[in-house]
C-alpha cells in the first residue's frame, strides 16, 4: 500500500494553511468542512479568503511563513507558488513530527487529500497515491452515483438506534444480522425513497421481534429493466438487482441488463422458450409471494416499463392481497427508447400533439383495436407486439383513413447493439419487413414524425432501407 488511509478528526484543531490564492481556498473549504479552526498565513490573500477572514471563521496572518507558525497546529497545509516557501513548510513540519501536505507536490507530503463522496457521517476516500489524481476524481463520480443520496441518513439513524439494539441483542453474530437486514432491506429503503417516519416505525417493529422466532420478512421489488441497453438502468433498479436473492426474469430481459444482477442471486426464467408456453400468469404470481414468504428480497425482473404492458399490476394486486411489502421501479419503456435511439421525437409541435401506445397483438387473423380512433390526424401511434400483425395494421390504418404514404418505421432490438429500424410508407413497410430476417423484438411507429429520422437518426449505422 502506497499510503495508508486514516480518518483525522480535526473539529477544534489547529490546523496551519500556508499561502491564500485558489488552490489555497479549496484546501481552506475541506479543513473548515471537518471543523478546523484555520490559520493562514501569507502576505496576500485572494477576495475569498478575505472575506472569511473578515467574518472570523478563519485567523489571517498577513506576513511570510516563519516555522514557529506551527507551534500548536496538528496539520500543515502549504498552497503557495513558491517552491522555497513550500519547502520550509515541509522542513518545519517534519522536525515537529507534525503531519504535512504540499499542494501538487505529492514528494513533499506526508499526508494526502483523496478525492472525496461525502454521505456525513459515512465518507469515502479514494486515493491514487499521487499517480493519478483525475483518474481517482473520475472514480469518484461514478461512486457517487452508485451510492444514495440519503446514505448518511441511514448511518444517522443507525447511530441513534445503536445503544437500545445493543440493549436488546446481546449476541455480536445476532446484532450483526440485524443491522445486515436494516441496511439491506425495507428500512434502507424506506430511508432512500424520503419517508424516515416509516423507516424508523419498520427498525423499531424489528427490533420488537428479535431474538423471537420469526421468520425474516421478505419482499418484493418489481423493476423496470429497460429496452436492453444497460445504460437506460435507472439508480433504483441497479441498487435492487445488487441486493436481490432470487431473480424471476422473462425473454425481454437483455443479457446485459441481467448481467447486472447479483451474482449469487438464484435466476429463474419464466419467460417463454422456443416451442414450449411461458410459466403462466398465476404461477409466477404464486412463486413470487412462495419466495417473499421464505423470507427471500426477489426481483421480478421486466423489460421496459413494468406498468406497460407489463402485466405488473397484475402482480401486485396479488401481493398486496397476500400483505407482501414490494415496490415498483419504473423503467424506460420500449417506445421511449426505441424512438430515441431510431431518432423519432414521438410528439412534435408542428406533427403530432399526441401519442398513442397500442398493443398491436393478433388474435386469430385480425386486430381488433378501434382504428377510427386510431386514424385520425396528427398523433402518432406507437404499436407493441407488433409483428405478426403488421400487414393488418397498415391496411387497416389506411382503410380508415390514415394516407397510405404516412411513414411507418419498425424498429428491431431497440437501443441493443443489433438494432435495425426499417422505414417506409403504411403502404410499403409490410412489404419492405417480408424481404428481411426479422428478430423481436420489434416495435411500430406510425405518424408524420417517422421521416424527422431522415436527418436525426444517430445510433446505428446501418440501415436496411
Ligand atoms: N413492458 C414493456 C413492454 C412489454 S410488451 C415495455 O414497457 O417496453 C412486449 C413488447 O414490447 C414487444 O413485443 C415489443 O413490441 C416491445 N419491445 C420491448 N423491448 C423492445 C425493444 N428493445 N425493441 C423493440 N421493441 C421492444
Amino acid at each position: 500500500m502506497e499510503a495508508l488511509p486514516l480518518f483525522h478528526r480535526l473539529r477544534g484543531e489547529t490546523c496551519v494553511l500556508v499561502g491564500a490564492g485558489k488552490l489555497a481556498a479549496r484546501k481552506l473549504e475541506l479543513l473548515r468542512a471537518a471543523g478546523a479552526c484555520v490559520r493562514v498565513i501569507a502576505p496576500q490573500c485572494c477576495a475569498e479568503i478575505e472575506r472569511l477572514a473578515a467574518s472570523d471563521a478563519l485567523i489571517l496572518i498577513r506576513r511570510r511563513f516563519r516555522a514557529a507558525d506551527l507551534n500548536g497546529a496538528v496539520l500543515a497545509v502549504a498552497a503557495t507558488s513558491t517552491p522555497a516557501v513550500n519547502r520550509a513548510v515541509h522542513r518545519a513540519a517534519r522536525v515537529r513530527g507534525m503531519p504535512v501536505n504540499v499542494v501538487d507536490q505529492p514528494e513533499l507530503c506526508t499526508v494526502t487529500f483523496p478525492a472525496i463522496v461525502d454521505r456525513d457521517p459515512v465518507c469515502l476516500a479514494i486515493g491514487s497515491g499521487g499517480a493519478a489524481p483525475v483518474l481517482a476524481r473520475m472514480l469518484r463520480t461514478r461512486i457517487e452515483a452508485l451510492l444514495p443520496e440519503r446514505t448518511g441518513e441511514l448511518a444517522r439513524l443507525a447511530r441513534e438506534y445503536r445503544p437500545a439494539v445493543r440493549a436488546h441483542i446481546g449476541d455480536p453474530t445476532a446484532r450483526r444480522a440485524f443491522w445486515e437486514q436494516v441496511f439491506s432491506g425495507r428500512i434502507a429503503e424506506s430511508i432512500y425513497s424520503g419517508r424516515p417516519d416509516a423507516a424508523r416505525r419498520e427498525l423499531e417493529a424489528l427490533l420488537a421481534s428479535a431474538g423471537e422466532d420469526s421468520a425474516p420478512r421478505g419482499e418484493v421489488y418489481l423493476v423496470g429493466g429497460g429496452p436492453g441497453d444497460p445504460d437506460l438502468l435507472t439508480f433504483r433498479a441497479l441498487r435492487l438487482m445488487q441486493q436481490a436473492d432470487v431473480v424471476l426474469y422473462d425473454r425481454l430481459v437483455s443479457e446485459p441488463v441481467l448481467a447486472l444482477v447479483r451474482r449469487d442471486a438464484e435466476r429463474v426464467y419464466v419467460g417463454k422458450r422456443a416451442g414450449t408456453h411461458a410459466v403462466p400468469q398465476p404461477d409466477i404470481n404464486a412463486q413470487l409471494i412462495a419466495h417473499a414468504r421464505a423470507g427471500r428480497r426477489v426481483l421480478r425482473l421486466k423489460g421496459g416499463d413494468p406498468f406497460i404492458f407489463g402485466r405488473g399490476g397484475e402482480e401486485i394486486e396479488q401481493l398486496a392481497a397476500a400483505g407482501i411489502p414490494f415496490q415498483v421501479v419504473p423503467g424506460i419503456t420500449a417506445a421511449s427508447g426505441c424512438a430515441s435511439y431510431a431518432g423519432i421525437p414521438l410528439t412534435h409541435r408542428d406533427y403530432a400533439q399526441a401519442v398513442r401506445f397500442q398493443t398491436g397483438h393478433r388474435r386469430g387473423d385480425t386486430v381488433d383495436l378501434d382504428w377510427e380512433a386510431l386514424a385520425r390526424p396528427g398523433q402518432t401511434l406507437v404499436f407493441y407486439m407488433p409483428l405478426e400483425g403488421l400487414a393488418i395494421i397498415c391496411e387497416q390504418l389506411i382503410r380508415h383513413g390514415l394516407p397510405a404514404t404516412l411513414p411507418a418505421a419498425l424498429v428491431e432490438r431497440g437501443t441493443r447493439p443489433e438494432q435495425q429500424v426499417f422505414s417506409a410508407t403504411l403502404a410499403t413497410l409490410a412489404e419492405l419487413v417480408a424481404r428481411h430476417r426479422v428478430h423481436a423484438p420489434t416495435l411500430l411507429i406510425v405518424g408524420e414524425v417517422v421521416k424527422l429520422r431522415e436527418r436525426l437518426a444517430w445510433f446505428e449505422d446501418r440501415s436496411p432501407t
